[in-house]
């Protein structure tokens, strides 16, 4: 491959966030640009994980380290690594601050995620239990093996949240789970979500979700948000009224962006606004993408899944080769994603979607079959190799 050569001493580029989006970015830069080129990325954790292996941890399929993947190894590809806490983005000077100094930049890509606020929600920390980040899925796991007879309440606490078929997910591991452990006719599984249906820019995806649900015994409760845990009762209030209650309270915690973003000029509308074709911020040189943006799609939004993350870096890649080569070209993000939805058995299904592609979103559900689950393995695999070889 010819790589591009620098032409005009704009060589610095900084990606804040080893995400989807943030180490698709790093990568495919550094496959493309020579050497003159100082592509540097920080993140405040060593390693990667991909969203779905949460469910690994929370049913004790794989241990912690066997999901992780470490930054250390982009060093080795010619990306510089910074593990640090990233404080503040100073648009003004092209800089941005962490916690141990201060880097300069040229062109800057965002793609620090979301932040969990789980306090929102009072009782929610102190009596409930996510399977939303690392470590609470991990605290999740021993609870769910405890777990013999009662009330399962899974609850969307608000949106937009990451992977808009988790929750759901969840629900059908979870029946799988007990049901192979010859527990499931004593255990009450229920899904809360504050929507009217489980995946609102989709009918029929939303439709077959319910099948599903309805297929094994699984009750979803649409347009029902806990506001509250009594964790002494153990009960949920509903729209601050009506209690429920239940025995495990599992939660979709309330998601911000990270709190550098909102002490920024960026975070004045909460999530980053973009340009949805070039995903330019309102600064030239500083993009943002993944899940820390905020992109329109007909009468929805972009969702925070990965795919979406990697499409938009995938976007952004093209738009800087075009920029430092000097050429005009337009670029246009096309929001195309998937999110998978396993359920034991060696099951896949896979919700697909065009988000930018029509006047309004574009989603197919597909599927529930073997194949997929070679489709989901081959995701993770052809990633690792691209981001991490
Ligand atoms: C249970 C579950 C299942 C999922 N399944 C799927 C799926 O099937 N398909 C799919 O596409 N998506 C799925 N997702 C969603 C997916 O994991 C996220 O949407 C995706 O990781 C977002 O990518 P991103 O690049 O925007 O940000 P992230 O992957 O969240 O990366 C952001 C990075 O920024 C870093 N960071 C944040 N703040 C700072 C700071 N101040 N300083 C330094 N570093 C910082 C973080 O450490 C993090 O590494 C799932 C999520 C969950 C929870």
């Amino acid at each position: 491959m010819l790589l591009v050569k620098n032409k005009n001493m704009k060589n610095r580029i900084l990606i804040l966030g080893g995400g989807f989006g943030g180490l698709e970015v790093a990568s495919s830069l550094r496959a493309n640009l020579d050497n003159s080129f100082k592509i540097t990325l920080i993140d405040k954790k060593d390693f990667f994980i991909f969203g779905f292996t949460k469910f690994d941890l929370m049913f004790g399929r794989k241990a912690p380290e066997d999901i992780k993947y470490h930054y250390s190894e982009l060093n080795k590809k010619g990306i510089d690594y910074v593990q640090d806490t990233i404080e503040k983005i100073d648009t003004d000077n092209n800089n941005i601050k962490t916690t141990n100094g201060t880097y300069g930049y040229d062109y800057l890509v965002i793609g620090l995620g979301v932040e969990m606020h789980p306090q929102v929600t009072p009782g929610f920390k102190e009596g409930g239990y996510s399977f939303y980040s690392f470590k609470e899925a991990q605290r999740l796991r021993p609870v769910i093996e405890k777990f013999n007879s009662g009330t399962i309440l899974i609850s969307i606490l608000k949106g937009p949240y990451q992977c808009p078929p988790a929750p759901y997910e969840a629900a059908l591991q979870l029946h799988d789970y007990f049901e192979k452990k010859g527990t499931r006719s004593d255990i009450i599984i229920k899904v809360l979500a504050p929507a009217a249906i489980p995946i609102p820019p989709s009918k029929e995806v939303s439709t077959s979700i319910l099948e599903l649900l309805e297929k094994f015994d699984i009750e979803f409760l649409p347009k029902h948000t806990v506001t509250e845990l009594d964790i002494n009762k153990k009960q949920a209030l509903i729209d601050g009224s009506n209690s429920m209650d239940y025995d495990l309270f599992i939660g979709v915690p309330v998601h911000r962006p990270p709190k550098v973003i909102l002490d920024s000029v960026l975070g004045k509308n909460e999530w980053i606004n973009v340009d949805s074709n070039n995903l330019r911020t309102e600064f030239e040189n500083i993009y943002a993408i993944g899940d820390v943006t905020k992109i329109p799609a007909g009468s929805f939004v972009v969702p925070k899944a990965g795919s979406f993350a990697e499409d938009a870096g995938k976007t952004v890649v093209v738009d800087l080769l075009n920029r430092i080569k000097g050429e005009n070209n337009k670029v246009e993000f096309q929001g195309i994603g998937a999110c998978y939805l396993e359920m034991g058995a060696e099951k896949v299904a896979k919700v697909e979607a065009n988000f930018l592609g029509a006047n309004q979103p574009d989603l197919k559900f597909i599927g529930l079959s073997e194949k997929y689950k070679a489709d989901k393995i081959e995701f993770e695999i052809s990633r690792v190799k691209k981001w991490f070889n």
